[in-house]
C-alpha cells in the first residue's frame, strides 16, 4: 500500500488533474491512498474571505465566495462533470457553509481560530470530491474520505497536531474496507478533527505532513509527495542553471537543506514516515516519467558509500556582527551576555565563531540590528558588516572525510571568507562570503562536486 499526495498546482487546472488520474492509474497496482491538496491559490481566498468576513467587508467577503466557487464550478465543467449530482450538491452545500461562515465572522469580529479552520477546510473537501468524481469518470473507482473521520488532532485550530493512537484506529477501520473492495480511497490533507468532532487544520503547507502522518497510520511502503518540481536539486537553478536533481538523500540533508529555504520539504513534514521508516519521494505531476528524489531515514549500507556533497544552499541578505569585549581578558560571563541580548529581540543567529576576547555572529533579520548593536555596545565593540552570505555544503558524514575543507576551500582562491563553520553537524560545512560573491562561489563549488554528473 502507498500513499500519494498531490499537492494545489496538481489540481489547479483540468489538464493538471487529467495528468493525475493517469499517475493514479499507474499505482493502482501498489493499492493507493491518495491525499489532496485544495486548488491551488483557494486556500490563500479562504484566508481572505476570513479576514474580509471578520472586518465586515461584505461586499469583499461575498465577491471572495463566488470568486472561489467560480473557479470550482469552470474546472467541473471543464472536465464534464457538471452531470454529477454528489458535485452539485457539494457546491451548493460549500456556497451555503462558507455564507454562514461569513455571518459568524462577523460577528465574531475578527478572526476566531476554529471559525478559520472550518473556513479553510473547505478548499480541500472541494478538490477531493472533484478529483473523485473524475476519478470515477475514468474508470478509476475511487471513495471519497473524511479526514474528519481518520486524522484525530488536538484542538490547537490552525496548527493542529494529531493523535497517534487514536487516529490509528480510527483510519484503519476507514481505509481497510474501501482498499478490500479494490478501491480507491481519496482524503483531505491539511484537515483533520479534535475529540470532540471540530474541525481542525496543519497549518499552511499542511498536506504533505497528512500524506505522511497517513502513511505511517497505515503502515504503508511509500509515501510519493507529488509537486511542480522535479525534486530536491544540488543547487539553487536560478544561480546554477545547470543544477541537477538528486536522487537519494537522507532525512538530515533534507532538515539541513530545507533550513537554509531549499525547496524540499519541511522537515517536520517527514518526521512521521522518518519515524516508521517508510521513505518518502518527491515527485513531479508535470513530468510523472521523471524518477524524482527519495528522501530515506539514511543511505544505508548499499549507498554510494563515500561521504559526498550532495547539495550547495545559500542564504543570503546577512549581517555580520564582530563583537570584542570590552572587559578582561577571559572574562567568563561574556557569550552568555551577547546572547541574552539576541535572546532579549528575539532573533536567531545562524552561525557564530569565537575567539577568547570576540564573538562572530551572522543574523538574518534587519530590522532589528541597530537595536541589537546598542544593546552590545554597552558591554562590547561591535563592528557590523552587510551585505554578507553564508554559502553551505550538505551530504551525509562530509565533515568527517579527510580533505573535504581542503577540496572546498582550495576552489575558493581570490574569495574573501569572513567565517567558517565546520564540525556542528556532521552533514554541514558553511562559511559566510560577500554577497557579491555568491553567484561565482555556488558555481565553483557545483563545478567542483557535480561535473562529472554534467559532463
Ligand atoms: N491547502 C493548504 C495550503 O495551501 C494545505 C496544503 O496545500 O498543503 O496551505
Ligand atoms: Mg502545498
Amino acid at each position: 500500500m502507498i500513499v500519494m499526495k498531490f499537492g494545489g498546482t496538481s489540481v489547479g487546472e483540468p489538464e493538471a488533474i487529467r495528468r493525475v488520474a493517469e499517475i493514479i492509474r499507474s499505482r493502482l497496482s501498489k493499492t493507493p491512498c491518495v491525499v489532496v491538496s485544495a486548488v491551488a491559490k483557494t486556500t490563500d481566498e479562504l484566508v481572505s474571505l476570513s479576514d474580509a468576513a471578520a472586518k465586515a467587508s461584505r461586499d469583499r467577503a461575498n465577491d471572495l465566495i463566488e470568486w472561489i466557487l467560480e473557479r470550482h464550478i469552470k474546472l467541473i465543467a471543464d472536465l464534464d462533470l457538471d452531470g454529477d449530482t454528489v458535485l452539485s450538491q457539494t457546491l451548493s452545500q460549500a456556497a451555503e457553509d462558507l455564507t454562514e461562515l461569513r455571518q459568524r465572522f462577523e460577528e465574531a469580529g475578527k478572526v476566531e481560530p476554529m471559525l478559520m479552520d472550518l473556513c479553510l477546510s473547505t478548499g480541500e473537501f472541494l478538490s477531493s470530491h472533484i478529483l473523485v468524481s473524475y476519478l470515477n469518470s475514468q474508470g478509476i473507482e475511487a471513495v471519497w474520505a473524511d479526514a474528519r473521520e481518520a486524522i484525530v488532532t488536538d484542538s490547537r485550530f490552525g496548527s493542529a497536531r494529531p493523535l497517534f493512537p487514536e487516529s490509528r484506529r480510527l483510519a484503519n477501520r476507514l481505509f481497510e474496507p474501501i482498499l478490500e473492495e479494490g478501491k480507491v480511497p481519496v482524503m483531505q490533507g491539511f484537515v483533520g478533527a479534535d475529540v470532540r468532532g471540530r474541525t481542525t487544520t496543519f497549518g499552511r503547507g499542511g498536506s504533505d505532513y497528512s500524506a505522511t502522518f497517513l502513511g505511517a497510520l497505515l503502515g504503508a511502503s511509500t509515501v510519493e509527495i507529488w509537486t511542480d518540481v522535479v525534486g530536491v536539486l544540488t543547487a539553487d537553478p536560478s544561480l546554477v542553471p545547470e543544477a541537477k536533481r538528486i536522487r537519494r538523500m537522507t532525512f538530515e540533508e533534507a532538515s539541513e537543506l530545507a533550513y537554509f529555504g531549499a525547496r524540499v520539504l519541511h522537515p517536520s513534514t517527514l518526521r512521521p514516515a522518518i519515524e516508521r521508516g517508510i521513505p518518502v519521494f518527491v515527485l513531479n505531476s508535470m513530468k510523472p516519467g521523471v524518477e524524482g528524489t527519495e528522501i530515506t531515514p539514511s543511505l544505508g549500507e548499499d549507498a554510494c558509500g563515500e561521504a559526498t556533497v550532495k547539495s550547495i544552499a545559500y542564504k543570503e541578505g546577512l549581517t555580520v556582527l564582530n563583537i570584542t569585549s570590552t572587559r578582561m581578558l577571559m572574562a567568563y560571563g561574556f557569550l552568555s551576555s551577547i546572547f541574552r541580548i539576541f535572546n532579549q529581540f528575539e532573533t536567531p543567529v545562524d552561525l557564530v565563531a569565537t575567539s577568547e576576547v570576540s564573538v562572530s555572529v551572522t543574523v538574518d533579520i534587519r530590522e532589528k540590528i541597530d537595536q541589537i548593536v546598542s544593546a552590545l555596545s554597552e558591554i562590547s565593540e561591535v563592528e557590523v558588516q552587510h551585505g554578507k552570505a553564508i554559502v553551505c555544503c550538505v551530504g551525509e558524514d562530509i565533515c568527517r572525510k579527510a580533505g573535504m575543507p581542503a577540496q572546498m576551500f582550495g576552489e575558493l582562491e581570490g574569495i574573501r571568507i569572513t567565517l567558517i563553520s565546520q564540525g556542528a553537524s556532521r552533514i554541514n560545512i558553511s562559511f559566510v562570503i560577500n554577497e557579491s560573491d555568491l553567484s561565482e562561489v555556488v558555481n565553483r563549488l557545483h563545478r567542483k562536486f557535480f561535473s562529472e554528473h554534467i559532463g
